[in-house]
């Protein structure tokens, strides 16, 4: 008799999000401390008089990286850079982090210590110290894994699903640029292996080469909130696109924004360059991800107090989720946000 075939489900239908909930499904928390489990930039762990933080974040070679043109120290960087941007997610302060590598024997004594040369300037920059991790060795190349341990005031915790009705909606920075930054190293890789006699020409581009290559966790922006006594009513931090975080927050707050096209960060490089790939770089900021900036939303209240920030955009406001996820053209049209990804919103573009 023919035995049932097991059940396959391919995780590409379920894509990375529906994994993870699916996982979270078969898992109830059992500890009074467990403030805040799966779902957020950081798990919330009641610490006494404050809330402990920790979150995890992986990189993998071929993956996330690409070591023909990343060099180990700024990958050392990005890797601790991006763990303190989920800590500045919450609205918390770094303190600790553990490192776990996974190495093949392509690696040396010498490119760990460039790696950790990265990982020590970035534990300076962030204030943050070394604790621990973990060392094995790879078949698939470099892995990179990082623990970073929080704290928070129990008052200032920002997460992503507490956004309200009229709340306004904030960014940090710029947008789409470190997209950028990775389509100028792509050609110039392409152009270096059909010709090996080419030397790659980034000279120009260094504002968003740099930004991909190593970002910087948007510390300086929680110590400036916590200044202007400003604590965002929902926040997250943009490693997958403005749009995809846009949903993040909307969803897990039951709510929808209105997103002006014409308030979007993007910088003079980001848009020139775009305009050379012929890329639109709105598909950039909406879609591009790795800006490592911090998107949140505050009470109408408080808009007084970040209207003159240099380094902080009002792109629009919460509504009702009857009212959808749109970004408001500039012709005034509101278009419903996609937030399947690029080549999706990129359809009809450029
Ligand atoms: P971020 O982009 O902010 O790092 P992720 O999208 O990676 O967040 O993760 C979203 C949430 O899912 C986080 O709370 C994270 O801890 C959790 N998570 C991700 N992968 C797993 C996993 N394999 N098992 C349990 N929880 C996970
Ligand atoms: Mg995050």
């Amino acid at each position: 008799m023919a035995e049932d075939k097991p059940k396959r489900t391919e995780i590409s239908q379920m894509g990375e999000f529906g994994l993870i909930k699916h996982i979270q499904k078969s898992f109830k928390t059992v500890n009074a401390s467990t403030k805040l489990g799966i779902g957020d930039d950081a798990a919330v762990i009641d610490a006494g008089d404050k809330y402990m933080l920790l979150s995890t974040d992986m990189l993998t070679e071929g993956v996330h990286f690409d070591l023909s043109y990343t060099p180990l120290q700024h990958l050392g960087y990005k890797a601790v850079a991006v763990n303190v941007s989920d800590i500045a997610a919450m609205n918390g302060i770094p303190k600790q982090i553990t490192v776990s590598i996974g190495l093949s024997n392509r690696f040396s004594v010498e490119a760990v210590d460039a790696l950790y040369e990265g990982i020590r300037f970035a534990c300076e920059n962030y204030k943050v110290d070394l604790i621990g991790g973990d060392t094995t060795s790879s078949q698939a190349g470099l892995v990179l894994s990082i623990t970073a341990v929080g704290e928070i005031e129990k008052e200032l915790l920002a997460c992503r699903n507490t956004a309200k009705v009229n709340d306004i909606v904030c960014v940090s920075g710029d947008l789409g640029a470190a997209y950028m930054g990775l389509q100028v190293l792509e050609r110039e890789k392409l152009t270096f292996q059909e010709n090996p006699n080419m030397q790659p020409q980034i000279q120009g581009y260094d504002y968003i080469v740099k930004r991909l290559l190593r970002p910087e966790a948007r510390m300086d922006i929680v110590h400036e909130l916590r200044d202007l006594k400003v604590v965002p009513t929902s926040m997250i931090d943009i490693s997958d696109g403005l749009a995809s975080e846009i949903f993040h927050i909307c969803e897990q707050s039951g709510l929808g924004m209105n997103i002006y096209e014409e308030n979007l960060p993007i910088d003079e490089l980001t848009y020139s360059t775009a305009a050379e790939f012929k890329i639109d770089p709105n598909t950039c900021a909406l879609n591009g991800g790795e800006d490592y900036e911090l998107l949140f939303t505050i009470a109408q209240d408080d808009f007084e107090k970040v209207k003159n920030h240099r380094d902080i955009h009002v792109i629009g406001y919460v509504q009702e989720a009857s009212k959808g996820i749109n970004l408001v053209t500039r012709a005034q049209q509101a278009v419903p946000i996609q937030a399947q990804g690029w080549v999706h919103f990129n359809k009809g573009n450029a």
